[in-house]
Order: C-alpha cells, then structure tokens, then sequence
C-alpha cells in the first residue's frame, strides 16, 4: 500500500529533521516562512519542474512560474489541482489561504487571488519548500 503513488507519507518531527536542512524543516514542517528576496529561487529562470522538498512529489512546473516581484517563487497554478492541498490559515490576525502539499502535507506557502491571468491566482511558496529539477538533468 505504501508505494501507492497517491498514499500519503507521514513521518514525524524526529525523522524529517533528519532529512531536511533547518530552514527546509523550519519553513516546511513547522509553517515558517523565508525572507523575501533571500530564497533560491525568487530569481530562477531555468525551466524545470519544483518538486516538494520533503517527499519529491511534483508540484510546480516553470511554465506557470512569473516575476511577481514578491521575492518569493510565484506560479499561477500547480502541474495538477490534486499536487497541492489548501488549508484556511488564520495566523497573523488575516485569514489567508495556505498550500500544502497533498502527499506529506509540507507547508509551501500560500495562495491569492491577485495574479495574472489565465487563473488569476498567484501561489507565493518558499523556495525552501522546492527543489528544482531542471529539465536538462532530468532522464
Ligand atoms: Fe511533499
């Protein structure tokens, strides 16, 4: 069951500090964010696709990535609807929506409804939370 490609991966604090840098465990497990303009890839430009730093999953795809100007890595949809989960995040006295990713549930970052077209919706996720595979390293 556990190889299923859609089973959830669940593992507790111990193991993931063990796999993941602090920031990766800090910002992914524990719903941190990273300071603008400071992250890998605010600035990154080479096509590829973003898979979840925890689990590998792919969620984002360098086609639907854009300059927000936000200093966070910003698409305008995930490479399918059922990669991502969200989750209403009422922290820091606003209601947000927040993204996760829907194999191990990593925090990724948030989502609103202020970005270009065609969705109009901007995913503002932290670098820390992706790993970039680059379309010329891939198999
Ligand atoms: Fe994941």
């Amino acid at each position: 069951m556990s190889d299923k490609p859609d089973a959830k991966i669940i593992k507790s604090d111990a193991e993931w500090q063990k796999q993941l840098t602090p920031d990766a465990f800090r910002i992914a497990r524990k719903k941190g964010t990273e300071r603008a303009f400071t992250g890998a890839y605010w600035n990154e430009h080479r096509p590829g696709t973003y898979v979840c730093v925890c689990c590998g999953q792919e969620l984002f795809s360098s086609a639907t990535k854009y300059d927000s100007g936000s200093g966070w890595p910003s698409f305008t949809q995930p490479v399918a609807a059922e990669k991502v989960a969200t989750e209403t995040d009422r922290s820091l006295f606003m209601e947000r929506t927040e993204v996760l990713c829907s194999k191990c549930e990593a925090h990724l970052g948030h989502v609103f409804p202020d970005g270009p077209r065609p969705t109009g919706l901007r995913y503002c996720i932290n670098s820390a939370s992706l790993v970039l595979k680059p379309e010329d390293e891939k198999g």
